[in-house]
């Protein structure tokens, strides 16, 4: 089955989001202090999020991304995932991790059958990056990349929250990386998730980073392919990896975006931005699955045409990406 939306959109790709705990605090994500958790009771069990993956599948979602909180601090994923990856019909199971973890756990995914990682790193600078993590160690995650690379794991895709006066004098560093490995580093806009008085100045538009990169480098556009994110990737000369630009806020995506979200705690989002009232656990206790697969056609039918994050269009809501999962 192919889910068009009601502007023309092919909803195929699914995020779940399997925990909101996670072993960082990183500065954009969490505050400091107060971190509100879901009770255990709140959060889906690995049984219900197969059934809403088996339900999205049928209903044409072909990739799902796994993430969270960070998805490898939560017991069993591993069984998990090796089960979502038996559902009929699913093309693309691939996983959003800090990295800490896979070091020990790279083999392991790639036996159950994830096809890629991202792995977020916003720093190269042992010292910033555990300023922006509040206490992360880098040299855990750097020791991630390398076993991820050496399991066979094709393409890394490094993920960088570009943030100004913070790490934005690093992008030459880590579009570098991209010149002998073939990783795909992906400059993402800083999304304001706290309600912070004036995000905007932390925000390095995408537009600026190509330029800034230009200097450096001869850019040339890498053509897109389908299942692809939504970063607008550029190759360096002469380079084996790819450097990508997700920019939600000064260059929304939102004509070409392809997603649905559920939340730990078992809310559907139809856009990151959106106040994502709908539960599914309703739906996932009756046991009906065709109620659940409508009730999934539905939020998908009420995605909206595009964010209201623009310009000063809207206020920044407080919302946890955490729980979201990005
Ligand atoms: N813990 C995992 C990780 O960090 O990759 C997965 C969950 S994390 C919420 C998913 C993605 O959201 C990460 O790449 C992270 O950098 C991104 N993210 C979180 N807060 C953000 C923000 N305020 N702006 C832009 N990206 C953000
Ligand atoms: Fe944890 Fe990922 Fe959020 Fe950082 S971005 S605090 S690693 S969930």
């Amino acid at each position: 089955m192919t889910n068009i939306d009601t502007y023309g959109r092919k909803i195929n790709y699914l995020r779940l989001s399997v925990t909101d705990l996670c072993n960082l605090r990183c500065s954009y994500c969490m505050p400091a202090q107060g971190v509100k958790k879901h009770a255990h009771k709140d959060i889906l069990s690995y049984e219900q999020f197969h059934r809403i993956a088996e339900a999205s599948v049928a209903i044409g979602v072909e990739k799902i991304r796994i993430t969270g909180g960070e998805p490898l601090v939560r017991n069993g994923i591993i069984g998990f995932l090796a089960g979502l990856k038996q559902i009929p019909g699913l093309k693309k199971l691939v996983l959003t991790t800090n990295g800490v973890f896979l070091g020990e756990m790279a083999g392991e995914l790639r036996s159950a059958g994830v096809e890629s990682v991202n792995i977020s790193l916003d720093s190269l600078r042992p010292e910033v990056f555990f300023r922006i993590t509040r206490g992360g160690d880098l040299n855990r995650v750097f020791a991630g990349i390398a076993a991820a690379e050496q399991t066979g794991f094709k393409h890394l895709k490094i993920n960088m929250v570009v943030m100004r006066g913070v790490n934005d004098d690093e992008v030459l560093d880590f579009a570098a990386l991209t010149i002998n490995k073939p990783f795909n580093v992906r400059f993402i806009e800083y999304m304001p998730t706290l309600k912070e008085k004036n995000w905007q100045s932390l925000m390095v538009p995408g537009d600026e980073l190509i330029s800034r990169l230009s200097e450096q480098y001869q850019l040339t556009k890498v053509t897109y392919e389908a299942l692809d994110g939504p970063a607008v990737n550029y190759q360096i000369q002469g380079a084996v990896g790819k450097i990508g630009f997700i920019t939600p806020i000064s260059s929304h995506f939102c004509q070409d975006c392809n997603r649905i979200r559920v939340t730990s705690s078992g809310t559907v989002k139809s856009c990151l931005f959106d106040d994502g009232k709908m539960s599914l656990k309703p739906y996932l206790e009756n046991g009906d699955d065709a109620s659940l697969q409508e009730a999934l056609l539905k939020v998908a039918k009420m995605k909206p045409h595009r964010h209201a994050l623009m310009s000063g269009e809207a206020d920044n809501h407080l919302f946890n990406m955490s729980q979201i999962g990005g």
